[in-house]
């Protein structure tokens, strides 16, 4: 991937999202389809944007049984993805039953885990029963990731380091919550400018709104692709 940047295409309709896509090349830049983009377009838009020759980060987070979650992986590696992701307390059983499944296949997506989402505050977290501070339980479920044989983890930038420090160089670190210093913080809250991500241990950056809420695109994308 000449890139390091993954465009998240967070769009109500898939022609808003195709309309997006005819603007960049595969070199630019790797896409993801999350849970929106995916339950309005469905496979058929997955495929017509791997077809294109992109790299597709397919972001649906599974967590389930781990029976349940190894045949959804198997089913997205099938749509010829790039990157899938299941959450880390799903546990170690389904991360490993998924791990085995894709490896099985000739040329498997990388499988990442999603540790803590970024969006829970401190409280949040110990009202859903986890003890310890975020970048406690950051770091003790990518390490859980890390001996099931998956690929890497999505973090907050700012818990890249730490996460880097205790996992091997080739476990990749995913990293939302980037913004160039010159623009808007829209929700996110915690965050760190591409260049600085990249030099906390980021392999790649998840960027949406300052890319496809740009007026320029295409722009704003070189730009930060110049920067990394
Ligand atoms: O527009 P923005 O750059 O904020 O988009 C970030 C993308 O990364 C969104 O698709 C969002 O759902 C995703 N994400 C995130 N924080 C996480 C996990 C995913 O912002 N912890």
């Amino acid at each position: 991937m000449p890139s390091k940047i993954i465009v998240a295409l967070d769009f109500p309709s898939s022609q808003l999202a195709l309309n997006f896509v005819e603007q960049v090349s595969p070199q630019d830049c790797a896409l993801k389809i999350g849970k929106e983009l995916f339950t309005i377009g469905g496979p058929e838009l997955v495929k017509k944007i791997v077809n294109k020759g992109f790299a597709v980060f397919l972001d649906l987070k599974f967590h389930d049984i781990p029976n349940t979650v190894a045949g959804a992986c198997r089913a997205a590696a099938d749509l010829g993805v790039w990157m899938i992701n299941v959450h880390t307390s799903g546990g170690r059983k389904m991360m490993e039953t998924a791990a085995n499944q894709l490896a099985q296949l000739e040329s498997p997506p990388l499988l990442i885990g999603v540790t803590i989402l970024t969006s829970l505050s401190a409280t949040e977290i110990q009202e859903v029963g986890f003890s310890g501070t975020p970048a406690e339980n950051v770091l003790r479920l990518a390490k859980l990731a890390h001996h099931c044989g998956l690929d890497g983890v999505v973090c907050s930038p700012l818990e890249a380091s730490i996460v880097k420090e205790a996992t091997s160089a080739q476990f990749k670190l995913i990293t939302p919550g980037v913004r160039p210093a010159s623009a808007s913080l829209d929700d996110q809250n915690r965050v760190m400018t591409p260049t600085d991500a990249i030099q906390a241990g980021a392999h790649y950056l998840v960027i949406g709104r300052p890319i496809t809420a740009s007026d320029n695109p295409l722009q704003s994308l070189k730009a930060i692709n110049n920067e990394c």
